[in-house]
């Protein structure tokens, strides 16, 4: 199944906001693979934000990014990349539909809450980008060994 990579920004973490996020990635459908907290490096952005370090709102990007921890996250679906940024919502988020993450929760095109990959090629390099084989996880969702547990 595809894979793509979200970084939930220092702004929604901030803000109190990773729990909303994620509830509509699973909400969705979607299967998380991987999760961890880090802070970013400047490294790490230039590395991420490769395509843009030649904008003049880069030193503000950098800056916002590594100032306080990220959320990394893997989910895995049908569609997942093109269908993910569908649920994340334009960059602007001042002009992002309500519904979407970025339209729901953000007003502006800087602090716009949470990163999510653009191609599925993109979405290859990114998850590698962030994450070791041995801390993405395929498993298969078994509701019913929870839903009718035998012990009562
Ligand atoms: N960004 C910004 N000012 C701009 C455009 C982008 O601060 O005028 C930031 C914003 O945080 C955005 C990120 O740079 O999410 C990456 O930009 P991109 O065009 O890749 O947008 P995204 O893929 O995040 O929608
Ligand atoms: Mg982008």
């Amino acid at each position: 199944m595809e894979k793509t990579l979200l970084l939930v920004k220092p702004d929604a973490i901030q803000r109190g906001l990773v729990g909303n996020i994620l509830s509509r990635f699973e909400a969705k459908g979607f299967r998380i693979s991987g999760l961890k907290m880090l802070q970013m490096s400047k490294e790490l952005a230039a590395d991420h934000y490769s395509h843009l370090v030649d904008k003049p709102f880069y030193p503000d990007l950098e800056k916002f990014v590594t100032k306080h921890p990220i959320v990394a996250i893997v989910v895995e679906g049908k569609e997942a990349v093109e269908v993910v940024r569908l649920i994340v919502g334009p960059t602007n988020a001042s002009k992002a539909p309500a519904g979407t993450i970025r339209g729901d929760l953000s007003n502006s095109t800087s602090r716009n809450v949470i990163h999510a990959s653009d191609s599925k090629e993109t979405a290859e390099k990114e998850v590698k980008r962030f994450f070791k084989g041995n801390e993405l996880f395929d498993y298969k969702f078994n509701v019913m060994e929870y839903l009718m547990a035998t012990d009562e």
